[in-house]
């Protein structure tokens, strides 16, 4: 087993005399920010002015553009979206690097993909919670703290493992295990997780679920609460225990279903296809075709996107949560739901 360092094997004693830059606010944006500052670290903020600028000042942090805050700090952590970081950092974030300085970064798209490259007399490594920014900050709060994976890409100072430990047990992650990867290792399991499993692999399942049962004439919000309600229940046994503790809380007749039926479902052709996903990722076949539909303005993005939110289990879903209020607004359902 590889090394998982805690809390207490990590000493931040080399982040206290930095400030710190965090560009964006977004989800993990305000994580980051938060957190640092909670644990004692001098943090500055940098954005455009617009919705996060609002959201930032109202919760005290300091807040200045992007260029003001770079040129401030000794750590620049980069947390825009991935797909607007090479702009941003081409006009706003390389012309005030100091030599010496550490660019930071929570994913290592752009820098394992080559779509920022950055000077030799700088630090660059990475810090990744894995799990969602409103988590990395609300465990915080509760004392505890989000998983986090580093990396060190470049090492100027003969400082940047450290700072990327020390950076790491500030945002609360030492408090559940802080392991040690490479750009290359994280950017792949990323993108092989979210596509495979954790985002295309779920929602596909639960479609192709859905639309077995609505098809064969069963009704749809029954259908729904079968292939979406119910995961929540599993997937919190399985976060808890894995899979032995999902299988102890269900039925002997569930479990006996999971042992003949998963395999039949997710077999051997899927993990064939698998296999394929994941050599366009290595390959940089996926990364490429990422970039390209967002210089063309994502005409498919946006497309899909249309016709995934018309979809009926989406639809039915709506209508039933709305019945049960106490299930928390997600973000998705306060803003308008583009329908055409
Ligand atoms: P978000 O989309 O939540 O953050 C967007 C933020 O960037 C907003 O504050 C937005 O401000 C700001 N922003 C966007 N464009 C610009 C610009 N041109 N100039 C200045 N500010 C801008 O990003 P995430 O937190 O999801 O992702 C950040 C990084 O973290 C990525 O590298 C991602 O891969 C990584 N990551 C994300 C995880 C997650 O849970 N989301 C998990 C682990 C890693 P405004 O309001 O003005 O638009
Ligand atoms: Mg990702
Ligand atoms: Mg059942």
């Amino acid at each position: 087993m590889v090394k998982v360092l805690h809390h207490n094997n990590i000493n931040e004693e080399v982040l206290h005399s930095k400030k710190i830059a965090i560009i964006g606010y977004g989800s993990q944006g305000h994580a980051h920010a938060l957190n640092l500052k909670e644990s004692g670290f001098d943090v500055v903020v940098g954005l455009r002015g617009g919705k996060s600028w609002d959201k930032a000042v109202e919760d005290g942090v300091d807040v200045c553009s992007v260029a003001e805050a770079t040129a401030a700090a000794d750590i620049i952590m980069v947390l825009l979206p991935d797909e607007h970081q090479p702009k941003v950092y081409e006009e706003s974030i390389k012309p005030h690097l100091q030599p010496g300085n550490a660019l930071v970064f929570a994913h290592g798209f752009n820098i394992h993909f080559s779509q920022i490259v950055p000077p030799a007399d700088v630090d660059v490594f990475l810090v990744a919670p894995k799990g969602p920014g409103h988590l990395v900050r609300r465990t915080y709060t509760e004392g505890a703290g989000v998983p986090a994976l580093y990396a060190v890409y470049q090492d100027y100072s003969g400082q940047a493992r450290e700072l990327a430990l020390a950076y790491a047990k500030g945002i609360g992650s030492a408090r559940a295990g802080v392991l040690e990867t490479t750009f290359q290792e994280e950017t792949e399991t990323d993108l092989f997780g979210e596509q495979a499993v954790l985002c295309g692999g779920a929602t596909s399942l639960i479609k192709a679920g859905f639309e077995t049962l609505v098809e064969a004439g069963y009704q749809p919000e029954v259908a729904y609460f079968e292939c979406l309600h119910e995961l929540k229940l599993i997937v919190d046994l399985l976060y808890e225990g894995g899979l032995s503790n999902m299988r102890y809380s269900i039925s002997d007749t569930a479990q006996w279903g999971d042992f003949v039926s998963g395999p039949r479902v997710v077999n051997e052709d899927t993990k064939a296809r698998m296999k394929d996903i994941l050599k366009d990722i290595q390959t940089g076949v996926f990364a490429k075709g990422w970039i390209l539909e967002n210089q063309a303005n994502r005409p498919q993005f946006n497309a899909i996107n249309r016709n995934e939110n018309n979809h009926l289990i989406e639809q039915v879903g709506r209508e039933l949560r709305a019945l049960m209020p106490f299930i928390k607004k997600p973000v998705n359902e306060k803003k308008e739901v583009v329908v055409n």
